[in-house]
């Protein structure tokens, strides 16, 4: 069961929110297309999220530059997770659509640490 679903109107989501600085977060790294910070719920050690700056719902409403940066920041992300915390694998995941398990619909990327015996099921 997600803790909360957020389908709020474009630009008015948490992640437009936090991508404004109208919300706090842990922002570990930003460009001009994309942002990462620290996922609010850390599932495992490092866990980060890399979001599309502008409000896109999911993967399809990327453009292929914003695709491309996002994948380029969670390049980043993933290794500065690897040199900061030695986990044992790195996953990257990311939903698209609530059946899929997406709970807040502004584009994000889970780079998620492991970490052996971990126990999570991604
Ligand atoms: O893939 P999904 O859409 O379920 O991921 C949403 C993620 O956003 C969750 O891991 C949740 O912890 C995170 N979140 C956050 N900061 C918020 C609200 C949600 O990091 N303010």
């Amino acid at each position: 069961m997600p803790m909360f679903i957020d389908n709020s109107p474009p630009g008015e989501c948490i992640f437009c929110k936090l991508v404004k600085g109208e919300i706090p977060s842990a922002k570990v790294y930003e460009d001009e297309l994309s942002i990462a910070f620290m996922d609010i719920g850390q599932a495992s050690l490092g866990h980060v999220l890399v979001a599309s700056k502008r409000h896109a719902v999911d993967l399809l409403e990327l453009t292929p530059e914003e695709a491309a940066a996002v994948m380029q920041t969670a390049q980043r992300v993933a290794a500065a997770a690897a040199k900061a915390f030695a986990p044992d694998g790195i996953n990257l995941f990311q939903a698209n659509g609530a059946p899929a398990g997406q709970t807040v619909f502004h584009f994000h990327l889970h780079v998620l640490p492991r970490f052996a015996g971990d126990g999570l099921s991604v």
